[in-house]
């Protein structure tokens, strides 16, 4: 695996005339608006670690790199297409996606609380104390876009519930349960880390690269939002990792543990019916790009393929594959190859 520096590389500082600069502006190429890579590139090929992604650099790093100060995820003039944001598929495609997405969040950011108050040092609870806020934050920008796509504020939460229901029932209780039991109930620290790193990350990451790029030309708000949590996702995926792969340097006698838990973990994932609730958002993309696909033009997906071209079998299908090579990369990287 390659090892890209972390080390901030733009130029730049807010020196004043008359002032020294003391509080440099420097922003990592890695969380940088402009320069991070795509997720999936990031994720396979950065090393990041807790020294590095502390307080200091998430402060230095998020709110005016990624963000570039839109706490919404994206700039206001950047808006949906009107085919999104009035009723039809496009539109149902969207809202059960960003309400599904928002309930697993929030659960995310209530169960890293837990790996908060477990980590075994400062660099550590520094960095998961940033990956709750990122979380919390992914939670907030994924539900407000349902107020630019037709949902009344008042009706807010209550449309986010009724979209959710079904997917949070059979899908994200039972994978928080699993959470909640080694993190809460077994107070497991790296135990959670690696549930939470591939079990529930490396697994939902994939599905949002690819919408992202799904929804860039209907709905380019969005596909900056996707954008922003990406590029956080980054940073998730790949210090998690280091946080498995140095324990397991120092603790190699874990490993079998470890490697039970994955095990059980994807018997877990086996059983959840993900396929059935992609297949369902994509197929009514999919209707989409039947009414709609005009607005497309020769907009590519991925190189060489037009998104206008594309079956929902399809988008499926390399969604399902980008995650399984994320898996493997992350795992071999982690010492955990035997786990696939
Ligand atoms: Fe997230
Ligand atoms: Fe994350």
């Amino acid at each position: 695996m390659t090892t890209t520096s972390a080390t901030p590389t733009t130029a730049g500082t807010n020196a004043t005339p008359g002032r020294p600069a003391t509080v440099p502006t420097d922003i990592p190429a890695e969380a940088d608006w402009d320069r991070a890579p795509s997720l999936l590139d990031g994720a396979e090929s950065l090393e990041l670690t807790p020294a590095v992604c502390n307080l200091r650099y998430w402060l230095q790093a998020v709110p005016n790199g990624t963000l570039r100060g839109n706490v919404l995820g994206h700039a206001p003039d950047v808006r949906p297409l009107d085919v999104v944001r009035a009723p039809g598929p496009l539109n149902s495609a969207l809202t059960q996606e960003l309400a599904y997405r928002s309930v697993a969040e929030e659960k995310a950011t209530r169960a890293i609380g837990y790996l908060t108050a477990l980590a075994p040092d400062n660099d550590t609870m520094e960095f998961y104390s940033t990956q709750l806020i990122d979380e919390a934050r992914h939670a907030m920008v994924f539900r407000s876009h349902l107020l630019e796509l037709g949902v009344s504020q008042a009706e807010l939460f209550a449309t986010v519930d009724r979209l959710s229901a079904a997917d949070r029932d059979q899908i994200l209780i039972p994978l928080e349960n699993l959470g909640l039991r080694v993190l809460r109930d077994e107070r497991d620290f790296i135990g959670g880390v690696l549930v939470l790193t591939v079990l529930v990350e490396g697994v939902l990451a994939p599905a949002a690269e690819l919408s992202e790029r799904k929804w860039r030309v209907f709905d380019p708000a969005a596909a900056d939002i996707e954008r922003g949590a990406g590029i956080d996702e980054i940073r998730h995926l790949t210090v998690g990792s280091a946080i498995v792969r140095d324990h397991l340097r120092d603790h190699p006698r874990d490993k079998a543990r470890l490697l039970e838990l994955m095990g059980e973990g994807y018997a877990l994932w086996e059983k959840l019916p993900t396929m059935e609730q992609l297949m369902r958002r994509e197929s009514l993309f999919q209707r989409g790009i039947d009414e709609h696909g005009h607005l497309l033009g020769d907009y590519e997906i991925w190189p060489g393929r037009r998104l206008v071209d594309t079956t929902a079998q399809e988008r499926l299908e390399t969604g399902h594959e980008w995650a399984a090579r994320m898996q493997r990369t992350r795992l071999a990287y982690m010492g955990l190859e035997e786990a696939i």
